[in-house]
């Protein structure tokens, strides 16, 4: 017999967690798969200096111990392990975690979140969290009044770099054609900040560091020049992608794949599925986003099972 599940999150980042907290307090008896990264793309970063609350900043491990915690003290069953197929052609939808534990739930919480893209250059790896960083909202304020680079060149990367320019002497963006992909407006935002560089024609070769970290980037040219630049920290800006192949069968994804939600709710294509956080959200993709996004997804649930007398 397949377990019954009220209420079923996917995903242990602020999204899964917020709704947990919200889910639970509100009775609806949640159950949580943590997925192959619990508490999510946070727990990659050291230091969260923007998450309302922590005046002097806050380790991002503890945070979500600590969104964890809150989770658990309301009750909400909070499991290891992942989510491994869906099926939502009928309700009560239908489910299967890693361990083969067949489950039907009669609302789930799709917050599966996204993941940075990186080169794949081992040097790039050696260094993650020593001068590699794939968020400069999360990481930029370490690197005041010192030199970085960051590498794409579209919105994301034009993001990052503007961002970057307000705190850090100089920025250099690594762009491996003569154009940016960036809308119109970013592009003349970087254009017209004296502090950026584009280094147009490029693709890293290497990162550079020592025992401290990053120190600089080798840089293969399109003409074939090979050449070395200082920097301190080395920023991924060439996009994200949304953990949501395990859905795509099943909801309405957008271009990029992120999972469309409808009129400004949490609510997906298929009515008691309901998704948060940053597998929906291509714009603002931080933590306390993705947060509020997890508490309107429970909310939403709320209405779902009482409209539907689950
Ligand atoms: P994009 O896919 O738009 O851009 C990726 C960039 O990275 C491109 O310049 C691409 O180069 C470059 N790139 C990809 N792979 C590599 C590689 N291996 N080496 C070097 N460069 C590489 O991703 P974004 O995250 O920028 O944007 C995703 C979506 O989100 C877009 O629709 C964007 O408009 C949207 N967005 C909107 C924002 C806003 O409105 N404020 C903010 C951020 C994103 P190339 O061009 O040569 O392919």
């Amino acid at each position: 017999m397949p377990e019954k599940i009220r209420t079923l999150i996917i995903g242990s980042g602020p999204a899964g967690y917020t709704s947990a907290i919200y889910a639970s307090r509100a009775g609806l008896s949640p159950v949580l798969y943590e997925g192959m990264e619990p508490g999510g793309q946070l727990t990659t970063t050291t230091v969260v200096e923007n998450y309302p609350g922590f005046a002097e900043g806050v380790d991002a491990n503890i945070l979500m111990d600590q969104m964890k915690k809150q989770a658990l003290r309301f009750g909400t069953d909070i499991r290891r392990g992942r989510i491994r197929s869906v099926d939502f052609s009928s309700r009560p939808f239908r489910l299967t975690d890693d361990k083969d534990n067949e489950l039907v739930a009669d609302s789930v919480i799709v917050a599966t979140g996204a993941s940075a893209r990186y080169l794949g250059l081992p040097s790039e790896n050696r260094f993650k969290g020593m001068g590699v960083s794939a968020c400069a909202t999360c990481d930029g304020f370490f690197y005041r009044k010192k030199t970085v680079a960051v590498v794409g060149g579209g919105d994301t990367a034009c993001e990052e770099a503007s961002y970057l320019a307000g705190i850090c002497s100089k920025v250099y963006m690594i762009v491996r054609r003569d154009v940016l992909r960036a809308s119109k407006a970013m592009q003349e935002r970087v254009m017209n900040t004296a502090n950026i560089e584009i280094l147009w024609n490029c693709n890293t070769q290497e990162v550079l560091g020592d025992m401290n970290g990053v120190t600089g980037v080798r840089l293969l040219r399109k003409d074939g020049k090979v050449f070395d630049i200082d920097v301190d920290g080395f920023f991924l800006g060439i996009g994200h992608h949304p953990n949501s192949e395990l859905f795509k069968d099943w909801l309405k994804l957008d271009e990029n794949g992120y999972i469309v939600t409808l009129d400004g709710s949490s609510r997906t294509s298929v009515e008691g599925v309901f998704a948060a956080g940053d597998v929906q959200d291509p714009r603002y993709r931080q933590a306390v986003t993705a947060a509020a996004s997890g508490c309107r997804a429970a909310l939403d649930v709320e209405r779902y099972l009482l409209e539907n007398n689950l």
